[in-house]
């Protein structure tokens, strides 16, 4: 058995003198294909083209390398690059349906190892591919490299290679975005496409610097007298929340029965929009006076928590999202670092979060309180972030244990939450909650996952309501006003505006018309939201969900081209053969009627999929 393995290892990996330059051609023609098949789909034929290009120039050169001894090592090295790189893609299509893009990058950057470890066990083809890839491209090199380093083609495709880089920069020189820096728009059409994103998300976090250096002054800053000194407010962070699985929304599993038993002392939005579909991205968005048309890194120092501070107010941030909040650099933890506490609880699920609560609660503090408590929520996997004996819907036998797990995991947020009500309760305290998005659910693989680069509504519909007790902190702000406009649209990013209302603050910069408690409110029309790509569109032309979504690009373009060929293939002048001109002239008022019924084959949508099926 063992020598077994050890001839076939030898056999995959041996090196050969005497391959032929025909091999060693298809062997790199064949790794360019296999490296730009998902960017072809994912980010169109004309970019995903430039990567086959890029990479039919590039993989003679490594083959070739491979029987160079100075420079096998580098080309190894490149080698194995290029496998993860391709993982980035690989893992982002299967699970996702998108391209990789900034925001996947910023949430790899900002990930912890304890999530990085959930990550793999949830996707294991990031493991699988890179290794693979990496491993097939090593035993062809050491096959057929040779032909071609004998007949001198591995330096020539090298230099070729450089050559066209140089072409792609000077490209982007002329036509690349004046935003983005010149190097990463030509990264991203080269063979390493995704260090192009990395290096971005990893530009646009280093921005983020500039606001740790000293604190935004919000400028007339007050607090209303109304508000007691003995006054808590409470601003929870749920996360991944789809409204569309609460009870409290309507759903036909009971998931939040302690909220639905309170459902009376709460004021529940029903339409809440998330700015984006990732919390690297919303998070930012909803706790500073930035939106998804303005947003960049350098607003953030705007935020909520140097407002209240600024306001007199005791402020905490209790996090439990892995990443520990008092040294990491993220978006987040700039903003979570303002409070007067931050700290990372690091318990295994939410309700670590309640004993958090508890000692800030104990603490002798100055001024009235405002304490975020940032859950971990139902990030998946789901089935992680509660204990095992809280399973309730989730049963050995489930049918759809995604779903089971999911919900169990709202029913837990919902037991924590309960234990907050329970702290508060005697004291003039309030509670605000808000997910910071939802997520996509797939009906037939039964998958919830973060949206992507053509996202559907669904990752952006959050559940938002506030809750009061009897000893309300701010009488003036009775509930009744905001009763009035909760049935209609909110945008999440105008959490500021609503949230200085709540906590009675008054500011120079305030622009008290977005908030639902002022008498000049109104709702927002359209409600502006980024993609995971960082780029701008509007909720109200989003489709619903996840199945109603528009095709890959590069899918879509390869659909036409098909539907039109077929169409070309079936005119009667291609049927009948050059002999019969006079008949397809005949039949031409024919071919004209036709078209209007063929258009429908054009749809955007997969036809293949049952359509009666796709009820969430
Ligand atoms: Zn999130």
């Amino acid at each position: 058995m063992k020598g077994l393995l050890q001839r076939l290892v030898y056999r995959l990996f041996a090196r050969s003198d005497q391959a032929s330059k025909r091999a060693g051609v298809i062997s790199a023609i064949t790794l360019s294909l296999l490296a730009s098949l998902v960017p072809l789909i994912y980010h169109g034929l004309l970019e995903g083209g430039l990567i086959l290009f890029g990479n039919l120039l590039l993989w003679p050169c490594l083959l070739a390398a491979l029987h160079r001894p100075r420079w096998r090592w580098p080309a190894l090295g490149l080698m194995a690059a290029l496998g993860v790189n391709l993982s980035a893609s690989v893992v982002s299509a299967v699970y996702y349906d998108s391209r990789y893009g900034l925001a996947f990058a910023l949430s790899s950057l900002d990930t912890s190892r304890s999530e990085s470890m959930a990550m793999l066990f949830k996707f294991p083809l990031a493991l699988i591919v890179p290794l693979g890839f990496f491993l097939l491209a090593l035993s062809l090199g050491n096959r057929f490299g040779t032909g071609l380093a004998r007949a001198r083609l591995g330096g020539r495709s090298g230099i070729a290679f450089v050559l066209w880089m140089l072409m792609l920069l000077a490209g982007s020189w002329q036509w690349g975005r004046a935003s983005v820096p010149l190097v990463i728009t030509t990264l991203s059409v080269s063979p390493g496409w995704n260090l192009a994103t990395t290096s971005h998300a990893w530009w646009e976090k280093e921005r983020y610097k500039a606001l740790m250096a000293d604190d935004y002054d919000f400028g007339g800053v007050s607090r209303s007298p109304e508000v007691p000194d003995d006054a808590v407010f409470v601003l929870i962070i749920g996360e991944s929340q789809r409204r569309d699985q609460l009870s409290l929304y309507g759903y036909s599993r009971a998931t939040t029965p302690n909220l639905d038993a309170r459902r009376d002392e709460l004021v529940v939005f029903d339409q809440a929009i998330a700015p984006a579909p990732q919390t690297v991205l919303a998070v930012p968005m909803l706790a500073s006076l930035t939106d998804p048309r303005t947003f960049s890194p350098r607003y953030l120092d705007a935020n909520l928590i140097s407002l209240a501070n600024q306001a007199g107010y005791h402020t905490e941030w209790l996090s439990r999202q892995g990443l520990d909040i008092t040294s990491e650099r993220t978006w987040i933890t700039a903003i979570a670092q303002r409070a007067d506490i931050a700290r990372t609880i690091m318990t295994d699920y939410d309700d670590g979060l309640l004993d958090a609560l508890d000692e800030a609660l104990a603490r002798e503090v100055e001024g009235p309180r405002l304490i975020v408590l940032h859950l971990y929520g139902s990030h998946p996997p789901a089935s992680l972030q509660y204990p095992d004996s809280l399973r309730y819907f989730l049963t050995p036998d489930s049918r759809s244990p995604l779903t089971d797990a999911y919900d169990d995991s709202i029913r837990f947020t919902d037991q924590v939450i309960e234990g907050v009500f329970q702290r508060l309760e005697g004291r003039p305290a309030g509670v605000l909650y808000l997910s910071d998005h939802g997520l996509e659910h797939d009906p037939l693989s039964d998958a919830y996952v973060h949206g992507g680069d053509r996202p559907s509504q669904a990752p952006y519909r959050i559940p938002l309501w506030l809750w009061q007790t009897g000893q309300a902190p701010n009488p003036a702000r009775e509930l009744a006003r905001l009763r009035s406009h909760a049935g209609e649209p909110f945008a999440s990013f105008d959490l500021p505006y609503l949230a200085s209302d709540w906590l009675g603050i008054r500011f120079s910069g305030d622009k008290p018309c977005l908030s639902p408690w002022a008498v000049c409110y109104q709702p927002r029309e359209r409600h502006p939201v980024l993609d995971q790509l960082g780029r701008l569109n509007f909720y109200e032309d989003l489709p619903s969900d996840f199945l109603s979504r528009p095709l890959a690009p590069g899918a879509e373009e390869l659909e036409e081209a098909v539907e039109a060929t077929t169409e070309l293939l079936e005119r009667p002048e291609f049927m009948s053969g050059p002999g019969a001109k006079l008949d397809g002239q005949a039949s031409q008022p024919d071919s004209r009627v036709t078209p209007p019924e063929d258009s429908s084959a054009f749809t955007l949508s997969p036809a293949s999929l049952p359509s009666e099926t796709l009820k969430d």
